[in-house]
């Protein structure tokens, strides 16, 4: 499946509904959340709709390498201060236990000054 029509994130890489955008490609939106943990708290999405991180195999490995090299480039870009004094944390939630909320597979890049609300 490339787009689920019931999935809040596939509405928002449809433009259906509205977010503010931190980077687009062909393959990949990235895009602040709406209830921000932290001083910087964007998701990074694939474009094409896939539930979570236990769907993927080994033809996803490029798409996922290429989303875990730019989250250090777009937390820069997006304030986070330079590693080691900074940086950023990185988060997949998979599945219920693994506390995911929106089935739609997401990285969260969370950072800035702490303290933070979460985490
Ligand atoms: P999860 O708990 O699934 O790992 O994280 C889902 C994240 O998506 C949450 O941090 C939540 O705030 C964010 N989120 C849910 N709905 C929307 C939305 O409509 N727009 C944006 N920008 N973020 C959303
Ligand atoms: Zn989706």
């Amino acid at each position: 499946m490339s787009s689920d029509p019931n999935c809040v994130f596939c509405k928002i890489i449809g433009g259906k509904i509205p977010s503010r955008k931190v980077y687009e490609d062909d393959e990949i939106l990235a895009f602040h959340d709406i209830h921000p943990w932290a001083p910087v708290h964007f998701l990074m999405v694939p474009k094409r709709h896939v539930d979570s991180l236990a769907q993927v195999d080994e033809s996803d490995a490029p798409l996922l390498g290429r989303m875990l090299a730019l989250a250090p480039r777009l937390a820069l870009q997006e304030g986070c201060r330079p590693y080691p004094q900074g940086g950023h944390r990185v988060v997949v939630n998979t599945g219920a236990e693994g506390g995911q909320e929106v089935h739609h597979l997401h990285i969260h890049v969370m950072g800035g000054p702490r303290p933070w609300l979460k985490g």
